[in-house]
């Protein structure tokens, strides 16, 4: 399996490296391609990614990514999701029983389109940003969320009542999940924000769009306990990059305080995407393990530092 790694800017640094320890001990044929695409290569060369990384990662099977410091004019997760053609986001939050709430939900994104579509004219007195959601492209978003095990119900989480093009998003993924006989719900995305706090119980998936995905699964992470758990997938017909769902978080790096914990799920995610799972497996039972001894970074309360976590996850891997 060859898979391309992107360290990204700031704590990316950090969390990347162990997960290809993680990797390596897990896989017996894997080839690392090394990208680098970031802060640095914009300061260097005017672009924080080029047709050439693009080309790199080609060769690829997959790609495992930290976060990229935003830099002006450029998006290089946009850029990605785009060449790649990665319209679905699946970003899993599972509380571990380290916060009172008892949140265990997939959260589906649509990674495309709505208000990240890129249709926008800034003038000095006014400004539009256009949001675009077309049938195919959610018909296959919904597609893909029919397809996963281990839903109970599937949530549309939308503002129908307002805005037009979350009429065809809405009405969209209800036909789609009714012809797979998938059960599912809607409710508004105000109502959502405020249910995932008072009963977060009730949410076992949420298919939602671009700009509420985003907003929602930074509310959830807070209900898991930290941005730092949480791991994401971004998933195209034929490729898939998988990345934690925090930033590059400048105020942390070179601290050793960043949890790996979401990157390392990120590796967990690759290897149940390339169907190993029980590979997968080891992955979450030592993550598990890990908390339960209290190996925990700051961000959860504990003392550990990233190297501390990450050497506590390979050495029950390891056995
Ligand atoms: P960017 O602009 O790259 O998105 P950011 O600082 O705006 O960076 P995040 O990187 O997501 O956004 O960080 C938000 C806050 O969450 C950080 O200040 C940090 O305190 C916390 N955080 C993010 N990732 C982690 C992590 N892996 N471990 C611990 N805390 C984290």
């Amino acid at each position: 399996m060859k898979i391309a790694v992107a360290e990204g800017d700031g704590i990316g640094k950090e969390v990347v490296p162990p997960c290809i320890d993680v990797l390596e001990l897990l896989l017996e044929d894997v080839e690392f391609i090394t990208v680098e695409i970031g802060y640095a290569k914009w300061m260097r060369e005017g672009l924080p990614i080029t047709e050439e990384d693009i080309e790199l990662i080609k060769q690829a099977d997959c790609m495992l990514a930290g976060a990229v410091t935003s830099v002006p004019g450029h998006s290089v997760v946009v850029r990605l999701r785009k060449a790649f053609d990665l319209f679905a986001n699946l970003r899993p939050f599972t509380s571990y029983a380290l916060t009172p709430y008892g949140l265990d939900l997939i959260m589906i994104r649509e990674n495309l389109e709505g208000l990240y579509f890129g249709k926008e004219e800034l003038s000095p007195d006014r400004a539009v940003t256009e949001r675009v959601i077309t049938r195919s492209n959610t018909e296959r978003l919904a597609t893909f969320a029919s397809a996963l095990e281990g839903v109970e119900m599937v949530t549309i989480v939308h503002k129908a009542n307002v805005l037009k093009s979350d009429v065809l998003f809405r009405d969209v993924c209800a036909r789609v999940l009714q012809k797979h006989g998938v059960r599912y719900n809607e409710m508004y995305v105000d109502a959502a924000a405020y249910n995932l706090i008072k009963h977060p119980d009730k949410f076992s998936c949420i298919l939602t769009s671009n700009l509420f995905g985003d907003i929602l699964s930074d509310e959830a992470a807070a209900l898991v306990g930290s941005l730092g758990l949480c791991p994401s997938a971004n998933i195209g017909p034929d490729f898939a990059v998988f990345e934690p769902i925090h930033g590059s978080a400048p105020d942390l790096a070179g601290t050793g305080r960043a949890n790996p914990i979401g990157a390392i799920l990120s590796a967990k995610m690759l290897l149940e995407w390339s169907g190993q799972y029980d590979k997968a497996a080891l992955i979450d039972a030592s993550v598990r393990q890990t908390l339960k001894n209290g190996i925990m970074t700051p961000d959860l309360g504990g003392k550990s530092s990233t190297a501390d976590v990450a050497h506590e996850i390979v050495r029950i891997i390891e056995g």
